[in-house]
């Protein structure tokens, strides 16, 4: 049921101890979806590949979704992306995991330890993806910014949910020795996954984009292309907060934001309404309980992403065709 396979040149061969590994993180979770009621996968495929943006885009045609792969690639607010999940099928249980090689390794312990939080963290997309499957609700990508902020707010939550996740995985396969000779499941926060930076990242995206609106002021052209703009850096400053605070809260545990008014401005706030919600939910939910809890946070989470907005100038209205958006003066919003 386990493929494993080297991109491009299938010849070559891992080393033993990774494919050791990979084969005890795809255990764990056929545990996890027999403890939780969800079906078995049919086949799971991990293919490591040093070229992650082209084995991603080579995918585009075997793999269901509802963004194309064709112009996948790995830059984002808060570094490089190192894994996709993707799936052949609808019902969501034949994943394909694509991992970039240089960041799975482990030949050491700190590096066996990101390996493990890493590919936890892909094989958590693909349990989620199946019991969102299983429960029947989607949230799709939108055109209008009342939805898309919906969309925008289930990203960021699954990346959440996929981090806590992975790191209780990692807490089950890995321990930190104390000083007084005790020893305790290791955390995300053992391996030094950098909480602040994800946080300064996220900051100086934001003060680009506030920047960008006030060009837009200046000089009342691509009104558009700012807003695509400001739309999905919105979706990568909520993604990298995601990742930087679910290393700063733990597995099991509600830290403070890791915005702050001063450097966030009305992200602070918005950021602190999804970090409640996101946290008040169960680290992985009950199939039966996820469709109701998905759609009340989107809703929470989304009308909290729209406050954002207003709050760096940006107000929309239906009346016209597709939208109208507002765009407020400095002296009204924060910039
Ligand atoms: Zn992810």
């Amino acid at each position: 049921m386990l493929r494993i396979q080297l991109h491009p040149d299938g010849s070559e061969q891992l080393p033993e101890a990774l494919v050791a590994t990979l084969e005890t993180l795809a255990m764990a979770f056929d545990g996890v979806r027999s403890d939780q009621g969800v079906a078995p996968l049919t086949s799971l495929e991990i293919v490591v590949s040093d070229d992650l943006a082209g084995a991603v885009r080579e995918f585009d045609s075997a793999v269901i979704g509802d963004e194309s792969k064709e112009n996948f690639h790995t830059d984002r607010v808060g570094g490089v992306v190192v894994g996709k999940t993707m799936y052949r099928d609808e019902e969501h249980r034949q994943p394909v995991l694509v991992m970039s090689r240089g960041s799975i390794d482990v030949s050491t312990p700190i590096n066996h330890a990101h390996t493990t939080f890493l590919v936890a963290h892909e094989l958590a997309h693909t349990l989620i993806g199946q019991m969102r499957h299983e429960a029947g609700v989607r949230t799709p990508p939108a055109e209008v910014p009342w939805e898309t902020c919906k969309w925008l707010a289930r990203y960021a939550f699954e990346e959440y949910r996929a981090d806590s996740i992975a790191d209780v995985i990692l807490g089950a396969t890995a321990s930190v020795t104390e000083e007084d000779g005790g020893s305790r499941p290791m955390t995300v926060r053992d391996a030094h996954f950098g909480a602040n930076e994800f946080g300064e990242l996220a900051a100086t995206a934001l003060r680009r984009i506030v920047g960008r609106i006030h060009e837009y002021r200046v000089s009342g052209k691509e009104l558009s292309e700012m807003w695509l703009d400001v739309q999905t850096t919105t979706g990568e400053i909520l993604i990298a907060l995601a990742h930087g605070q679910a290393a700063h809260d733990g597995p099991r545990n509600a830290a403070d934001p890791i915005t702050s008014e001063s450097d966030f401005g009305p992200m602070h706030s918005c950021w602190k309404t999804l970090h409640e919600l996101f946290h008040s939910e169960p680290i992985v939910p009950a199939v039966d309980e996820f469709a109701d809890q998905e759609r009340a946070l989107v809703e929470a989470a989304g009308t909290a992403i729209l406050e954002f907005w207003k709050g760096i100038g940006l107000t929309f209205r239906d009346d016209s065709d597709p939208f109208y958006i507002e765009v407020a003066p400095p002296a009204l919003c924060w910039c």
